[in-house]
């Protein structure tokens, strides 16, 4: 899969996802990240300038248009070059105000062969440019941030990880935190006390079907205490539900 990252700070998207599982995955070519810096697609060519006064006054500054369209046609073209669909690719603006960024959305856009990722700056992007490089907008949370470079640092590690031969063991990603809308059981590793708290004696037992039922029931019991919002669509079995109900009358 190849992320493409429009952005005014290539340093910060190149080193951010140059160490670790996703670098590994970027030297073994799973993934690919490339950061195209929109600055050079200014033709203020001077001082380089992207930004200018909002119409309407106000705070801030605002990224202008003509950088970010050229920038958008280059990319799509580098796509298209390279043999995908540059026209058709998806384009997501990182916004605050965009559809919430999650699991799901992370599957469905892991998918995709080639996605660009759009970082603003300042007090965002002119309007007209995210109409015109038909931009969908996604947000990491609902707090603000100076830029985009770390929202899309964010997706691209999520949806990386989900990749084929990004992780080594693939189960990992499938037993994790929402998979099935449940959260992950806790997890333990040596030593077996440490200051005067065991590891559960379970975990010990070496009964593969114990160990199991155990790690599903806390992942249930969980989930209700912290956030009981994701039970409404868990996949449980007959037998967990009514695990559910007894835990609920604790
Ligand atoms: N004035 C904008 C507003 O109120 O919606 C906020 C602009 S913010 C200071 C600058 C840039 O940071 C945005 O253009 C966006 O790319 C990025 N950003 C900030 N918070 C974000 C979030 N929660 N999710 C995704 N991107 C975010």
């Amino acid at each position: 899969m190849n992320f493409y990252v429009m952005t005014l700070f290539p340093d910060m998207i190149l080193s951010g996802s140059s160490d670790s599982i996703i670098g590994r995955a970027r030297r073994n070519g799973l993934i690919s990240v490339q950061a195209i810096n929109i600055r050079d697609y200014t033709e203020e060519k001077r001082h380089g300038r992207c930004d200018d006064y909002p119409y309407g006054g106000g705070a801030g500054m605002v990224m202008q248009a003509q950088p970010v369209c050229d920038c958008c046609d280059a990319v799509r073209a580098m796509i298209t070059e390279a043999g995908g669909d540059g026209e058709h690719s998806r384009l997501i603006y990182l916004s605050p105000q965009g559809r919430r960024f999650d699991q799901a959305m992370a599957k469905e856009l892991s998918q995709e062969r080639d996605l660009i990722l759009l970082c603003g700056h300042y007090e965002g992007i002119d309007e007209r440019a995210l109409e015109l490089c038909n931009a969908e907008e996604v947000s990491i949370g609902d707090y603000v941030l100076t830029g985009g470079e770390l929202p899309a640092l964010v997706m691209i590690d999520c949806i990386s990880r989900l990749k084929k031969g990004v992780l080594g063991g693939e189960e990992s990603a499938l037993i994790e935190s929402f998979h099935d809308n449940l959260l992950e059981y806790p997890q333990y590793t040596r030593p077996e006390i440490y200051r005067g708290l065991s590891v559960p004696e379970i975990l010990l037992s070496g009964h593969h079907e114990n160990v199991e039922k155990w790690r599903r029931q806390q992942s249930i019991e969980r989930t209700l205490r912290r956030r009981p919002d994701l039970l409404k669509d868990a996949v449980l079995s007959k037998k967990e539900e009514e695990y559910l109900k007894w835990i609920q009358t604790q």
